[in-house]
């Protein structure tokens, strides 16, 4: 999409550019361009230089670090840092547990952890999943009983992504087991991964990767002081941050920039081949329509509540995402069956399978999408 953008936006425009592809590490981008996984050090280092130049939450209120921006600066920023390959801030400290600590937490709690959050001081995991609580996520039944000042955690939750990395974990809790609603006994509790009886397993994947994992509680004690605002007002606060995490799966910056690599990929095949031209056509009116609405969700967001039409892009954006690397892999052809670099494959290919699979999981985390067209037929369509 050209945005036309006004003189202020378009020097924006420039001043990030600018900043991106010259202060992020070259290292860094160079392997986001290279679709290989970053380390844990790279993407905590990517999101201190964001940090040290003020610009790595600007969806979080001022007072804490937070950018006074409009819904299109804010997504020219990210236009721009996805285009430049640096990694967008992590997303389980910028986008969720982060706005939920600055619009619900105490004021102890927010100086003692958003700092820390913002510049990954603290890397955080989302402990919402549990084994039989995924989309009915107010089934899930890990107990934290009140002992003094302290919480006693008992339970377990899994597909914790990255939680080999984790500092802490934000997690929802049963505290009221007898609530006459199940969503009215939950709180939001923050959990130290180094407290005693927390132990994470890793869970291999089809992509080869173990990126997620099953986390376990027994008998851990959690200081009282943890609590996100109020006990058994957790659902409400989950709810607000699923509303961000799933605005946010659409990817839309990311998916930009490998189809225009798709395209310098498929080279002459592109003139040569119709239907191939038909595809990538499609998939860009595609992306063009998700990119307006993400534009306009940003701006229906500002009121720091949950917009329904964050549904939409997460269905249709991961659609999209699951497109595009299904024809990046048909570009690849045979030789995306191959990872081995002796292989002699162009390397663009190496990762075409493994992120192929990857992404097929895009249609479950961050709430299926079944699920989602049941919140977009009953509070959008009104069905
Ligand atoms: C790669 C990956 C990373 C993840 N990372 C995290 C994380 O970091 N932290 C975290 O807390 N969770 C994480 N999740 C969990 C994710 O949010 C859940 O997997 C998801 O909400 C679906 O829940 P479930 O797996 O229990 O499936 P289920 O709820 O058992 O659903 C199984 C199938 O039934 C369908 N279904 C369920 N209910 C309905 C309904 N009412 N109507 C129609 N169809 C329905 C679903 O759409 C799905 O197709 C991750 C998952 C994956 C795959």
């Amino acid at each position: 999409m050209k945005l036309r953008l006004s003189p202020e936006d378009a020097a924006f425009r420039a001043e990030l550019r600018e900043f991106f592809t010259t202060q992020v590490p070259r290292h860094i981008r160079d392997t986001v361009a290279a679709r290989e996984d970053l380390t844990k050090e790279q993407m905590v280092e990517s999101m201190r230089t964001l940090d040290a130049a003020g610009i790595a939450v600007p969806n979080w209120p001022v007072e804490w670090g937070g950018k006074d921006w409009t819904p299109l600066q804010r997504h020219i920023w990210h236009e721009e840092m996805r285009a430049a390959c640096v990694p967008p801030p992590i997303t389980f400290n910028a986008s969720m547990v982060g706005p939920v600590i600055a619009a619900f937490g105490s004021q102890q709690v927010k100086e003692r952890f958003l700092p820390a959050t913002r510049n990954a001081g603290i890397w955080w995991s989302q402990g919402f999943s549990e084994p039989d609580a995924g989309s009915d996520l107010a089934a899930l039944r890990t107990s934290a009983v009140r002992d003094g000042d302290h919480y006693v955690v008992n339970g377990q939750k899994t597909w914790t992504s990255y939680a080999q990395y984790g500092d802490w974990i934000f997690t929802l809790v049963r505290t009221d087991p007898d609530a006459p609603r199940k969503q009215a006994g939950i709180s939001f509790l923050l959990i130290d991964m180094t407290t005693p009886g927390v132990t994470v397993r890793p869970i291999r994947l089809i992509d080869g990767g173990s990126l997620v994992n099953e986390v376990f509680f027994q008998d851990v004690r959690v200081p009282a002081d943890n609590l996100v605002g109020q006990e058994n007002h957790g659902w409400h606060y989950a709810k607000f941050l699923l509303g961000n995490e799933r605005a946010g799966i659409a990817g839309v910056g990311g998916t930009k920039w490998l189809l225009a690599e798709a395209k310098t990929w498929a080279g002459d095949r592109l003139r040569e081949d119709p239907l191939l031209a038909a595809d990538f056509a499609r998939l860009e009116n595609d992306l063009l329509a998700i990119e307006l609405t993400s534009i306009r969700v940003a701006a229906e967001s500002s009121d720091g509540k949950a917009q329904p039409a964050s549904s939409v892009l997460k269905l249709a954006g991961s659609e999209l995402q699951q497109a595009v690397t299904e024809l990046v892999l048909n570009l690849a052809g045979e030789q995306g069956l191959s990872s081995d670099p002796a292989a002699g494959a162009p390397a663009w290919t190496r990762p075409a399978a493994p992120s192929y699979l990857h992404l097929r999981a895009a249609s479950i985390y961050g709430g299926s999408n079944e699920v989602q067209r049941q919140i977009i037929a009953g509070t959008i369509l009104g069905l």
